[in-house]
């Protein structure tokens, strides 16, 4: 049996390590840089780069990589041995504290949503001592942030550590308020993944999932997910095996995995790590991904990350659950024991209701993929209408805070923040709503909109971003106040009152909520391709400028990033669909018209009835007609594509034009699939898919 303290954190450089390894004062000068996120002290580099080295090779290492996020979403790495030769004949292994803090990559390869053309194409890597180094496959892992050589942000780590600096500042102000000076305050992620796994052998046999990651084309199988099965069911041998390999690996890589489980549709997983610092989380949410990918392989799986990769099915998630936390003061968003600790929770909690409310188009946008498109709004996710969800006790405390009125639950006369308890919800009672995009669960938000393969830095430094601009303005305004309980309450009943419609406890599946949310004056942006171009609005460049998280060039370059991906993921989707149903489908559907019309020959020959063959057969010509026009259709829609220029109107030409054309052709195969023969159809089936293990 696997003695998990004994692998935890085995290939990680961390505390422990350090303090292991290093001279004490040196040590102590890199865990204050850790801690408190000051600037690296340069001449302590080559102390710590040759102990990182030494310690790498006993690790069977020989190569270093600065590794980084840029704006694709997923990491990038180059790797570097350690070698240098001495005389000609033999090499030492160095490794210099240049090498780590700094290093150089040509940046012209990655997206840069034009910041490259206004600067050169050389990109820098800079060591973020703040997530742990590790060892993987015989190489040292650095995280880095990465950025152009006038500093312009190219990857999603910067951003995400300049927001975590905006929260730091402005939750400091407001704690100062109430006679707390922590040190730093930090906001805290726990990222559940879902995912699906399949047999390689069928994965091998779809273009479809091997270049776009979801199926293009698939009829319904008998059984989907309506018995309600699956979900926590008992796991079967070849998953639990797969599940056990993959949490050995991310102990390895001092990952905290924590929960496993079946999810609600047949084949499709759960891991969830205990919650961490939001860079860190980050980081360790790019390597689950990959490590799923990767151990998957090793057992004659794939690890399926797409956020609809089987339509008629749950698609795949990421539930962001975040929270603030300071040393001290425990996690800000718990309620506390306190009138006090209560004042300061209303506090938080008017702070991020407003930032949810006024900024539902940015939250909108930080989940806003091709692949998320298919989710949200269907019936397993929340839909695109950004809402907030607070249980119904919490909200009938906001309406007796409106209203001054007396809380039905209390005993005392009215709620007087600062004065009287709030009474103690259970977490229990928060948490009964599984529709909603933001809940609050009784010690943190769970934001269940992002996709399941998206990297979790772009929401969260939105999420950081647009709560501490809340709370900017909230010190500005306390700190000038003469009396600052009345000015809180004050300030309190009015911020609620103020966006207290974007509290909704309902269901938000359903069609009234549609109907409400509008008449709430709520935003229900449907795809990415509308939302996205709100990015750069002259709102959102000033709040990032304002906590200097984004430029306005840093901004820019993001929107069209998005929107170039959004648009490319849905050409190479046309592609591979137009390939498949014109060099598999087709000619399937027309081979199996021969058999049948073979046999039906024969037996009219024989004299034999052969009206089924005739009807089959004047079906599949129909079909196959239908699916031959539909083919022109969708190759036409391609070609017209080519001749928009402007970003904005191509990515609404692909999310309306394009994509129904791919609808409507993945209709007539789906259908032509329930009557060709099982031996004549080109591809595994959904039953082959998601029940076959
Ligand atoms: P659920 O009921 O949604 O399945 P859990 O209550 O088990 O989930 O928690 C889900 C995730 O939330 C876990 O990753 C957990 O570590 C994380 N979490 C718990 N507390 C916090 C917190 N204060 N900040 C951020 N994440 C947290
Ligand atoms: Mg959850």
């Amino acid at each position: 049996m696997t003695n998990v303290p004994e692998i935890f954190g085995r290939s990680v450089y961390n505390e422990h390590v350090m303090r292991e390894t290093l001279p004490k004062d040196i040590f102590k000068k890199l865990k204050k840089t850790i801690d408190s996120g000051a600037a690296l002290d340069n001449s302590i580099a080559t102390v710590v780069a040759n102990s990182m080295k030494d310690w790498a090779i006993s690790k069977g290492a020989t190569h270093y990589t600065h590794w980084f996020q840029p704006m694709t979403g997923v990491t990038a790495e180059k790797h570097e041995s350690f070698i240098t030769p001495t005389d000609g004949s033999t090499v030492i292994m160095e490794f210099s504290g240049k090498e780590l803090i700094k290093g150089e990559s040509d940046a012209s390869s990655f997206p840069s949503g034009g910041l490259r053309a206004t600067f050169e194409a050389r990109g820098y890597t800079a060591w973020d001592p703040s997530s742990y180094a590790f060892v993987k496959d015989g190489t040292l892992y650095i995280p880095t942030v990465f950025c152009s050589y006038s500093g312009e942000a190219l990857d999603k780590k910067t951003p995400l550590l300049r927001s975590m600096e905006a929260i730091d500042v402005q939750a400091k102000r407001i704690l100062h308020l109430f006679g707390k000076n922590p040190p730093r305050v930090v906001s805290s992620v726990g990222a559940e993944q879902e995912y699906f796994i399949i047999d390689k052998k069928y994965y091998d046999k779809r273009d479809d999932l091997m270049f776009t990651g979801r199926t293009l084309f698939g009829a319904k199988p008998p059984k989907g997910q309506e018995l309600d099965d699956h979900y926590y069911g008992s796991i079967k041998t070849k998953i639990s095996e797969y599940m056990k390999d993959l949490d050995e690996e991310l102990w390895t890589l001092g990952i905290l995995s924590k929960t496993k489980h079946n999810e609600g549709a047949p084949a499709q997983h759960e891991l969830a790590p205990i919650f961490g610092t939001t860079n860190v989380a980050t980081d360790h949410n790019q390597l689950i991904m990959e490590t799923m990918k990767k151990v998957a392989e090793k057992h004659g799986l794939v690890c399926l990350l797409h956020e609809k990769p089987f339509a008629g099915v749950n698609g795949s998630g990421k539930h962001n659950n975040w929270s603030l936390s300071a040393e001290g003061c425990g996690n800000l968003m718990d309620p506390g024991a306190s009138p006090s600790e209560n004042a300061q929770f209303l506090l938080f909690l008017s702070a991020v209701i407003k930032a949810v409310d006024e900024h539902q188009d940015l939250l909108r946008i930080s989940v806003a993929s091709a692949g998320n498109d298919h989710r949200l709004g269907g019936n397993e996710a929340p839909p695109a209408i950004v809402s907030m969800f607070v249980g119904d006790e919490l909200e009938e405390i906001l309406e007796a805070i409106i209203s001054g009125e007396e809380y039905s639950q209390h005993k005392k006369e009215k709620l007087e923040i600062g004065v009287d308890m709030l009474p103690r919800f259970s977490k229990d009672t928060t948490d009964r709503n599984r529709t909603s995009p933001f809940a609050f669960t009784g010690n943190k938000f769970e934001f269940r909109m992002p996709g399941s393969s998206q990297s979790i830095a772009g929401i969260n430094t939105i999420i950081n971003t647009i709560v501490a601009d809340s709370l900017c303005e909230f010190a500005d305004e306390l700190e000038n106040a003469e009396d600052f309980n009345s000015a809180l309450s004050k300030l309190i009943k009015r911020t609620v009152k103020k966006h207290f419609r974007i509290i909704f406890n309902g269901n938000n599946y359903s069609d009234e909520w549609v109907a409400e949310a509008e008449k709430r004056g709520l935003l229900n942006l449907h795809s990415s391709a509308d939302c996205l171009p709100m990015f750069a609005s002259e709102k959102n460049v000033k709040l990032f400028a304002k906590h200097k998280v984004y430029t306005e060039a840093e901004l820019i370059s993001r929107q069209e990033v998005k929107l170039d991906s959004y648009i490319k993921v849905l050409n190479i989707e046309a592609l591979t669909m137009l390939e498949m149903a014109k060099r598999d489908i087709l000619p399937a559907v027309i081979l199996y018209s021969k058999e049948v019309a073979k046999t039906a020959k024969l037996k009219k020959e024989l004299g034999v009835d052969s009206e089924v063959e005739m009807d089959i057969l004047s079906k599949l010509s129909a079909l196959g007609k239908s699916l031959y026009e539909k083919i022109d259709v969708l190759d036409a829609a391609i070609i017209k594509s080519k001749e928009i220029d402007d970003t904005t109107k191509k990515a609404t030409f692909f999310s309306k034009d394009v994509f129904e054309a791919m609808q409507l052709l993945r209709a007539v195969a789906d259908e032509l699939e329930t009557i060709v023969s099982e031996k004549y159809w080109p591809m595994p089936t959904y039953s082959e898919l998601l029940f076959k293990l």
